[in-house]
């Protein structure tokens, strides 16, 4: 059984001692936290963190990887929460494990196979730091190394995932010994007959082979080394997943797969390599067509290699790999083989990171100066989607979308119909507001109702062409008298913050606005606001003046507010006390009958039961430049003591904020909620004025109340 010891020993070739002690610390920690915790297998939990670390020292990964293979499931598995591993080991690592927590939750169960492409894309760009799919690709290893406890269909939808998915993933990274082992072992869970077979036929043409083998190694050594190059000569095997796979695509016998010999000739240089090549062709005859040089150029994965097949004795032929060291340690371990070389001054993330996409970087530049660059596009990232986001349709089917769409957006990609007829949706099971940006991994359960239709105000939040003009298409066919009640009801809600209503006004002033906007009746101007194509609050505004006969009467009460948001000038606006919005809070507005524009934050709890009204709701922003303070109510806990209230005031006049109320909730012996009212500029503010009230001694916990009871 490996043990901690044998594995630090290992590490002192390639770590610094203090190095492999916080990988030990890590691995202590660990080993606490699954105390108590057993694999399938019946082992200690810890013997699988250590497992995992075991395999990314063998492709020598740096000391945070390895930190991060011995903590990877404390986050999801135990007690233990992130912030605590923060502490302990910091950011880096921590995140590292936060990493291969979020991919372990991705769902591949009900996904096709054509499908297999999008995932792989996905788990890379979830994975900022590539160090997380390796950490990952190592602990799916050991799962697969002990399989066997496994229940046998588990067994089959593990081995599967595993070959559609992660195989893939380490060959696109050229992590060939990860994904060899891999492929075999997926082999063997899913053809547990055909993989014996096989491995019974190798063993016994191995048998047969060896004399030829050692004949054929012979020879080239003997004359490589004539001819003054220093090498190693190896003879290769085929992997049994491999034969398999050639045996089925290729419709070869076994037999016709075994007679070709495999030999790896590695050299010191590149330049020795061509001269390895042409000592080769010079001792056996060349097969035409079948000498490649991926040196020259690469395989998309950053493979690089001379391949040659020649005729040898007994007329067998004979397949050549010819590479230096370098190329031998980028064949095993891919991109993790540029942790290999160790960097004195700074082990750090940030380095780390940008080797590895100087690494993708520099593929990309030689793929483009090889002209081949087709293949590449469907490969390595590691920021190299930063434009895409893929989310989840409840039964599992992925869907590719730009950055920043919305839930709106995402129902439009789902069909026209879900984007035509949605009302809400649920990200990731939570009931949300449509304009909500979606971020990757997520999934978005659309909420449609009969009946429903795109609302005007989706085109302000809307990225994807698709969702902006489907919604204006439905917004023109829809039936005229249909907008047109529309366009009367959005036009009364606007009226209404001037305290009128369509039938207050005289007619006259109707034709006269007509005939200000060049249109010829007043319908048309509705049509108009019920199409989207004009905002109602501006013809509101007009309407309020011509009927009060000068502008100063309906001069603004509410200056102030209209600054604040954009879009609402001349209604009146007030802020909604559940939620209470500050500058920075994404906004909702709901036109509501007798208190004009009610400002809610896009996440509160009461604003979520009104979003099905469409028509009353309107997504907003803040201007940029407000002045006015805005309430918000802070819940402090706090340890008893004397002259507490004092110390928290002056905290939050020092922060230059305005103490508006303050009331003490619970109390016991020990601690107190205390209830702040304060007015702040914005969330920047609010978060200095949270900063320093934590800085007294007395304060535990400090939360933004976001949904008082409605008021
Ligand atoms: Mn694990």
């Amino acid at each position: 059984m490996p043990t901690i010891d044998a594995l630090a020993e290992r590490l002192s070739s390639y770590l610094e001692p203090d190095q492999i002690k916080q990988v030990c610390r890590a691995y202590h920690y660990a080993e606490q936290a699954h105390e108590g915790q057993f694999r399938r297998s019946g082992d200690p939990y810890i013997i699988h963190p250590l497992a995992v670390a075991n395999i990314l020292s063998d492709m020598h990964m740096d000391s945070q990887s390895l930190m991060a293979a011995m903590l990877h499931d404390v986050i999801e598995d135990t007690i233990v929460p992130k912030d605590a591993l923060v502490q302990q080991f910091g950011d880096t690592v921590t995140e590292l494990v936060d990493g291969v927590s979020k991919l372990t939750h991705i769902k591949f169960e009900s996904q096709e196979e054509k499908q297999a492409g999008n995932f792989q894309k996905m788990a890379l760009a979830m994975a900022r730091d590539i160090r997380v799919i390796l950490v990952k690709l190592a602990d799916r290893l050991h799962n697969m190394r002990t399989l066997d406890s496994m229940p046998p269909e588990k067994k089959r939808r593990i081995a599967r995932e595993t070959l559609e998915i992660y195989a893939p993933i380490a060959n696109r990274l050229g992590i060939s010994n990860i994904r060899i082992e891999l492929e075999d072992l997926c082999f063997k869970a899913m053809h547990p007959m055909r993989s014996n077979m096989i491995r019974k036929a190798v063993k016994a043409a191995r048998g047969n082979r060896s004399e030829l083998v050692d004949k054929i190694n012979g020879a080239l050594k003997k004359r490589l080394k004539e001819e003054g190059l220093t090498i190693r000569v190896m003879g290769r095997e085929k992997h049994l997943y491999s034969i398999y796979r050639k045996m089925k695509e290729q419709k070869k016998s076994f037999k016709q797969i075994m007679d070709v010999y495999g030999f790896r000739i590695i050299v010191d240089s590149v330049d020795s390599c061509y001269r390895a090549l042409g000592i080769v062709h010079n001792l056996f005859k060349p097969v035409p067509g079948r000498f490649k040089d991926y040196i020259a150029i690469p395989k998309a994965n950053g493979y690089q290699s001379l391949h040659t097949t020649v005729v040898g004795m007994g007329g067998v032929h004979i397949e050549i790999q010819i590479r230096t060291e370098d190329m031998e340690a980028m064949a095993h371990n891919g991109i993790a083989a540029h942790w290999l070389y160790k960097d004195e001054e700074d082990e750090s993330h940030s380095r780390g990171s940008q080797r590895a996409r100087k690494w993708v970087q520099g593929l990309l530049e030689l793929q483009q100066r090889a002209g081949n660059p087709q293949e590449f596009i469907e490969s390595v990232k590691v920021d190299l989607f930063p434009d895409e986001i893929y989310l989840f349709t409840p039964k599992g089917r992925i869907l590719e979308m730009p950055k920043e769409s919305t839930a709106v957006d995402f129902a439009f990609s789902v069909h026209t119909d879900v984007g035509n007829s949605c009302v809400g949706c649920r990200i990731d099971h939570q009931l949300a507001p449509l304009s909500t940006k979606l971020s990757s991994g997520q999934t978005v359960e659309i909420i449609t109702a009969p009946g429903a239709r795109p609302n005007p105000s989706w085109l302000n939040f809307v990225v994807t062409s698709k969702a902006r003009s489907s919604i204006r298409h439905f917004l023109k066919n829809q039936k005229v008298d249909e907008s047109l009640s529309l366009g009367k009801r959005l036009l009364n809600s606007a009226l209404s913050t001037f305290r009128l209503q369509m039938d207050d006004i005289d007619p006259a002033h109707f034709e006269l606005l007509a005939k200000e906007f060049h249109v010829e009746h007043f319908e048309a101007l509705l049509e108009e606001i019920g199409l989207g194509s004009r905002v109602p609050q501006g013809i509101a505004r007009r309407l309020a003046v011509l009927n009060a006969g000068k502008e100063e009467a309906i001069s603004d009460d509410h200056a102030q507010d209209q600054l604040a948001i954009r879009g609402t000038e001349g209604m009146v606006v007030t802020y909604a006390k559940c939620c209470s919005p500050i500058p920075g809070d994404d906004i909702v507005g709901y036109a509501s009958a007798g208190r004009g524009l009610v400002i809610h934050t896009t996440n509160c709890k009461n604003m979520l039961e009104l979003l099905d009204q469409a028509d009353k709701c309107i997504h907003l922003s803040w201007d940029a430049e407000i002045s006015q303070d805005f309430s918000v109510t802070l819940r402090v806990w706090v340890e008893n003591g004397r002259g507490l209230v004092a110390q928290l005031a002056s905290s939050v006049t020092e922060a230059d904020a305005n103490l508006e109320q303050i009331s003490i909730g619970d109390k016991d012996e020990r601690v107190s909620v205390l209830s702040l009212r304060i007015g702040v500029h914005g969330r920047k503010h609010l978060a200095r004025v949270m900063r320093k009230l934590r800085l007294n001694k007395s304060v535990t916990k400090i939360t933004r109340l976001k949904n008082a009871s409605k008021n």
